[in-house]
């Protein structure tokens, strides 16, 4: 039989560079080849998983809906449904509706639309969205428009909404977007995550809600990585003490199958009138009741507050790493479970230091060409933590010091 990797490229568009490995299963912290190899997974499916695979909880959740049904489309009350849109309310906006959709960009697209119905109900002249340089939304031709990073917009068409472009925390450049071209809102990632693992301050989230108040704009936060309890807590705008209007959310909120959305403010819930917007397959009652699984082992199991600890030791492992080797890290950034080791190797070395750990069972990221980008489970252990610094300090010595 011809190899998967053959396979692969005859049968699939070749839309990411992908690593060799055929994955025959999952459970906890690790992946499974076809040839029975395990690998520490430190990338969670880009941020999906964020308890680990096949936990307990969820593959519970999992049969009893499967017994139940898997589909009844939006023309029927929902339970695992409202019941999600309940407890994700609670632990968040608390006043407000929850929407639901099936990915990320369309949590984005569904942002979209909603900022437009909100103009047209201020009757303001207001138009388009400030996001950041670098920032990712998705790559649906809405979504694009958002995600300021040229190799993903590429020269794909324009649809026609203003978009602002802010560089760093640079609250006095958003002050005068904002005063010069009226923008209807301000779309923000609490942590930059595709674009190279960038927290942003809890002061100058701050200062955008201070700004989108003053000029009457929606602050919408894309949790879309860092929800679920991968910073620390389940959303990590919850770390600066702000209220956004509308939170974006996806990956980890469907427990591994496909899920996403937004929560509005009680301000802006209600602009949605039956046919103004939807999908046929969300909200999946499967992928809802794995999100209530996994609220339930994060809030209830207490799987939030020990990722919180792991957390902590994988970051001080790090930063004792970079105190070993300050010319090769320069810089470990990001919050909780969302690491950015920002290396001085060249776009070459990180991809070798890459399949280096790889070929040694250990699965990390990189982002933004140079950063190593690490999205691990909140179930990591602290034996897994050291065998991954002491397996990276090893590739370290051995590969980049002396090349
Ligand atoms: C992954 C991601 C998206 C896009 O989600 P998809 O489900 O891939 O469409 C949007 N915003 C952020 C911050 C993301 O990390």
């Amino acid at each position: 039989m011809e190899s998967w990797s053959h396979q692969d490229q005859a049968y699939i568009m070749s839309t990411v560079n992908r690593l060799p490995i055929a994955i025959e299963k999952a459970t906890g912290n690790y992946l499974y080849d076809t040839e029975g190899k395990a690998y520490l997974d430190l990338v969670t499916g880009l941020g999906v998983n964020v308890v680990g695979h096949s936990h307990p909880t969820v593959l519970k959740a999992l049969t009893e809906q499967g017994n139940r049904f898997l589909h009844i489309s939006n023309l029927f009350l929902n339970p695992p449904a409202i019941r999600l849109a309940k407890r994700l309310l609670s632990h968040s906006l608390v006043r407000g509706k929850v929407y639901f959709a099936n990915s990320g960009a369309e949590a984005t697209e569904a942002t979209i639309k909603l900022i437009h119905k909100w103009c047209t109900r201020e009757q303001n002249e207001k138009r388009g969205v400030v996001v950041m340089k670098n920032s990712f939304h998705g790559r649906t031709m809405g979504a694009i428009r958002l995600t300021r990073q040229p190799g993903v917009y590429q020269d794909y068409p324009e649809i026609d909404l203003p978009v602002y472009e802010v560089e760093g925390e640079d609250l006095s450049s958003l002050e005068a977007i904002c005063h010069q071209h009226q923008p209807a809102a301000i779309l923000l990632e609490p942590v930059l995550g595709a674009g190279g693992v960038y927290p942003l301050s809890p002061s100058y989230l701050q200062g955008a809600r201070r700004i989108a108040d003053q000029h009457s704009m929606l602050l919408c936060i894309d949790e879309i990585q860092t929800g679920m309890g991968r910073t620390g807590k389940l959303f990590a705008y919850q770390h600066s003490d702000i209220s956004p209007d509308v939170i974006l959310f996806a990956k980890g909120v469907g427990g591994g199958l496909p899920l996403g959305g937004i929560i509005a403010n009680a301000n802006t819930c209600d602009l949605f009138q039956p046919g103004d917007h939807g999908t046929t397959f969300a909200p999946s009652p499967l992928s809802s009741a794995l999100g209530n699984a996994v609220l339930d082992i994060l809030l209830e199991q207490e799987q939030l507050e020990m990722g919180k600890k792991a957390a902590a030791y994988l970051w001080q492992k790090l930063i004792e790493l970079q105190r070993k080797h300050p010319h090769i890290i320069k810089e470990v950034r990001g919050l909780g479970m969302m690491l950015g080791i920002r290396t001085s190797c060249t776009p070459e070395q990180a991809q070798q230091l890459q399949r280096d750990l790889y070929h040694a069972g250990i699965l990390v990221n990189v982002a933004a060409q140079t950063v190593i980008r690490l999205l691990p489970p909140l179930t990591l252990q602290h034996d897994e933590i050291d065998h991954f610094i002491f397996t990276l300090d090893h590739y370290i010595n051995h590969r980049v010091s002396d090349s």
